[in-house]
């Protein structure tokens, strides 16, 4: 049953509220709001053309950054339900929380990370909170989504403590506070984390599957996988192929789900935090049991070695990387490349990163071969 709108939970009415004071929406509560702004916002638009494993142009039915954040979210309501936590923060985050990837998945970041060693870096999680607190121009009093604290809070996911003190010292007590002082964020957001990691290890086996790249039989050794294929065989004798591809995630995803919702249950009343803010004092309570976390590790060990470092993957990861390092260099050297907007700006190193990280897959892809007259791929 449902702890309807549970004491621990994160509470609109209570939030530490938005950087820019706004009244209130006459109907929607902040959260629902904060939802809301980040549908409506052009990066988000922007993930169905952003891809992580497999790039944009590979196939029309592979996963995309927005289909991914659906998924997320999607797994994260369920959870969030009956455990009573808030779904609209949940929801919230979870179509958040990658905006600030760049064009080409893992390997655009690692690349724009190099080019940016000596300005700061770059972290996707540090640019999702940039694209909602910054980047978005559609306001007219300010500049970003001006989302709620504990939305913002939620996006920033990781961050290094370089990055933290930085972030600190704009925004005392912010949302980097935590990362200072060993503190956890929200139970929705310790949900949205978990949550990723669910959707990912699942569709990147559909995925790995559909690219040709992963095979099924190679998947029995992966213990997760393999109990739930051989329940859904025995179940359903004859059933093969997709279908028993479907089933079987599907019967790992509800695994994980209700696995997550029991232990979390069990974490929660040992620790009983009285209020949303004793959860920051807590340790991590969202979680799998031992068991479960071990399975998920295993899994997630197999894709990496068979998928992620697919020698196919490697090599368009190889020219991916090497295409944002030439636009990166190209537009640091080239003011008259950037639009307007990013060439006005006096910090031209992190102007073009946000600029690259805007980019969609296809968008990079035709961005580089204009400006460099090379066609892709460029290896
Ligand atoms: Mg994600």
């Amino acid at each position: 049953m449902a702890e309807e709108g549970a004491l621990y939970a994160s509470q609109p009415a209570r939030t530490r509220g938005r950087r820019h004071t706004e009244p209130a929406a006459p109907t929607r509560d902040d959260f629902q709001r904060d939802r809301d702004r980040i549908v409506h916002s052009t990066a988000f638009r922007r993930l169905v053309y952003k891809t992580q494993v497999f790039l944009n142009h590979e196939g029309d039915l592979f996963r995309t950054r927005l289909t991914h954040s659906l998924e997320v979210a999607q797994l994260a309501r369920s959870i969030a339900r009956p455990l009573g936590l808030n779904e609209d923060l949940v929801e919230a985050i979870a179509l958040a929380h990658d905006l600030g990837h760049t064009p080409f998945g893992h390997a655009g970041q690692d690349a724009l990370n190099d080019c940016m060693a000596a300005h700061g870096g770059f972290e996707h999680n540090l640019q999702s909170l940039r694209v909602v607190d910054a980047l978005e121009h559609r306001y007219p009093q300010f500049d970003g989504l001006n989302l709620c604290f504990e939305t913002r809070e939620g996006i920033l996911k990781h961050c290094s403590r370089e990055n933290a003190l930085r972030l600190e010292a704009q925004e005392p007590g912010g949302v980097a506070h935590r990362f200072l002082h060993r503190q956890q964020p929200s139970l929705e957001a310790q949900l949205c984390n978990l949550a990723d990691q669910i959707a990912y290890n699942a569709h990147d086996i559909d995925d790995g599957v559909r690219s040709g790249l992963l095979r099924i039989e190679a998947l029995a050794e992966v213990a997760l996988f393999e109990r739930h294929r051989g329940e859904a065989a025995a179940e359903h004798p004859g059933l093969a192929g997709r279908r028993l591809l479907y089933e079987t995630i599907r019967r790992m995803l509800s695994a994980q789900v209700y696995d997550v919702i029991d232990a979390t249950r069990a974490a929660l009343a040992a620790h009983a935090p009285a209020d949303a803010e004793a959860v920051r004092r807590a340790p991590p309570l969202v979680q799998f049991s031992a068991a479960m976390r071990a399975q998920s590790v295993a899994l997630k060990q197999f894709l990496f070695a068979n998928l992620y470092r697919h020698p196919q993957v490697m090599q368009t990861t190889g020219q991916a990387q090497q295409a944002v390092r030439e636009l990166f260099a190209l537009y640091v050297r080239e003011e008259g490349a950037l639009p307007a907007a990013y060439a006005a700006r006096q910090d031209r190193p992190r102007a073009v990163a946000d600029y690259i990280a805007g980019m969609t897959d296809r968008y990079a892809m035709r961005e580089h071969a204009r400006l460099t007259g090379r066609a892709w791929p460029t290896a």
